[in-house]
């Protein structure tokens, strides 16, 4: 989609901070961390949010769990929280579907 921030990043048009890249999704640090360690995992695919997720694209989803467990392992990540928000009124900012894998704090419950 031309002009999502996120699918500009996905293709190298702005820049960012790689963790993880396959043929399903991307991974990067958030640009405005809000743990020690914060970084967002989205589709290659442009879907909306959690609301536009179809049976179709389902296994991409299913895929991006097991993307977030295995980058978990490897940085180590002992206790951590998955986000995604659906909606403006939920704190969503940009509308492609992202992950947020936050870790390295004490958090709280429920979020504000
Ligand atoms: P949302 O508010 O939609 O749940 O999350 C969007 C996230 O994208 C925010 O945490 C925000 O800091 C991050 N973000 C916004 N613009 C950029 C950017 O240009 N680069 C990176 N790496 N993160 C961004
Ligand atoms: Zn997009």
């Amino acid at each position: 989609m031309s002009d999502c921030l996120f699918c500009k990043i996905i293709a190298g048009e702005i820049p960012s901070k790689k963790v993880y890249e396959d043929d399903l999704c991307y991974a990067f640090y958030d640009i405005d961390p809000q743990a020690p360690t914060h970084f967002l995992v989205i589709p290659k695919a442009h879907i909306a949010s959690v609301s536009a997720v179809t049976g179709d694209t389902a296994p991409i989803v299913g895929h991006i769990f097991e993307v977030i467990a295995r980058l978990a392992g490897e940085l180590g990540l002992e206790s951590y929280r998955v986000v995604s928000n659906i909606g403006p009124q939920a704190g969503q900012s940009v509308f492609h579907l992202h992950f947020h894998v936050l870790s390295g704090r004490d958090m709280t419950w429920p979020p504000g």
